[in-house]
This record gives C-alpha cells, structure tokens and sequence, in this order.
C-alpha cells in the first residue's frame, strides 16, 4: 500500500517504539528521520566539523550516504557504510543534534531523502516536522505527547537497559532543553499540524498507543 503514516513530537513520547509497530502492522516501511539528524551529528562530530559554521556542515550533509535498514535485530543506521546505529545515541550526539538539525541545509538535503523514501512506497515515518513539511499529505498525522515525567522515566529505563546509570534530573533537563530548541527553531520547528490528531501517551502501553493508532488507519 502506498499509505504515509506521519508521527510527529517531542523527544521521549514513544514515537520510535509505536511507529515501528505501527509499520510492522501495516506492512510498511519504518523511517526514522531523527535517525538521520543524528548520523549527521556523528559524523560531524568524528570529523571535528565545528557545528556552528554552516558551510562545512552543508558540504558534509551533501557527501554523506545514510540508509536505514530493518534488520532482524531492529532497525539499523548506517553512514557510508559503517554501522552506527549505536553510535548515535552517545549523550555527545544527543546534546549536539538540535544545534546540526537547525542548519537549513541540513534540513534541505534530509528532508528531500525523507520525500524520496516515500516516494518508493508506503511508510511510517516518525520526527518533528513530518506532517507539516516532510509529507504535508500524509493521509494519517499523529502527534504524540506525554508529560516531562514520563518521558523522562522511559528514557531512564532505556538507558539502564543498555547498562548505564543516569541522573533522572539530569535527563529531565536535558529533554527539556531539546524541546525548547527543537520548537524555537527558526526553520520547520516541532509543532502538530493542523490537521494531525493529538494523542497523549502518559500511562498507556505501547499496544495501547498502537491500536488507537491502527485504528485512525482504518478510518
Ligand atoms: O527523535 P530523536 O530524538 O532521535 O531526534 C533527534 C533530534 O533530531 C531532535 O531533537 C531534533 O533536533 C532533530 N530532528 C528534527 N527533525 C526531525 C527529526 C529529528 O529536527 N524530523
């Protein structure tokens, strides 16, 4: 099917964990654009590109090949043929993102690879600015909130998953500041499209979310 599926919000909502579910649902492709930001950020930061001179992170953007692919162990980011989907959740690509994700060309390139991988086919796709510039026509917008509390206990619990210990303070700062930068900005900042359905997450479960979400796609 050829249905774009738009999730929108801010960091820690649970976007990523119920897009991906939704994809697998509905037999789409899951397209993680925060991912993209992300592998900019890294690369960029191996580079010791200096994030606040636009030219050098235009050029890196433009040279730069990222694919997201599905693989049996979940979804894999690679950057010119590294892998590095862990690599770009270091608290060093967290804390630079906003700042790379701010740079009109980075957005320009990025966003036109989001638009091309829909053009290949349906998907789901999950960031900031997908239902009010990335796919303006999505026939599905959602856009997902929950409180700062709660956001900051799923992102303390991935964390201690994979091993680290984490200051939940801390972390509620730092989702915060994201936010803050990601809605300030001056080029497609967070915000709900008009016409995206506004759907708050604290306390429900991932199937939860999923199945409301499942449901507005069959509507
Ligand atoms: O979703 P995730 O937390 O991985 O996104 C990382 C960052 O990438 C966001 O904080 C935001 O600055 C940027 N981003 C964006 N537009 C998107 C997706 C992510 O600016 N569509």
């Amino acid at each position: 099917s050829r249905l774009s599926v738009a999730i929108d919000g801010p960091a820690g909502a649970g976007k990523s964990t119920v897009a991906r579910q939704v994809a697998k649902r509905l037999g789409l492709t899951y397209v993680d654009t925060g991912a993209m930001y992300r592998a900019i950020t890294w690369k960029a930061l191996q580079n010791r590109i200096d994030l606040a001179e636009e030219g050098s992170l235009a050029q890196l953007v433009r040279e730069t090949r990222i694919r997201l692919k599905t693989g049996r162990r979940g979804m894999e980011v690679w950057v010119d043929g590294m892998l590095v989907s862990e690599a770009i959740r270091a608290p060093a690509v967290t804390s630079n993102v906003s700042a790379v994700a701010g740079q009109p060309e980075v957005r320009r390139v990025l966003v036109e690879k989001q638009q091309e991988l829909a053009r290949e086919g349906g998907v789901v796709m999950d960031g900031r600015d997908i239902g009010t510039r990335v796919l303006p026509e999505a026939e599905i917008k959602v856009f997902l909130t929950a409180s700062i509390e709660e956001r900051a206990r799923r992102r303390y619990h991935e964390w201690v998953r994979r091993g680290y210990s984490i200051d939940m303070e801390d972390l509620k700062k730092e989702i915060s500041m994201r936010d803050e930068k990601d809605k300030n900005r001056e080029h497609s900042p967070l915000r709900p499209a008009e016409d995206a359905v506004h759907l708050d997450t604290t306390g429900l479960s991932v199937e939860e979310v999923v199945s409301s979400i499942l449901e507005l796609c069959r509507t």
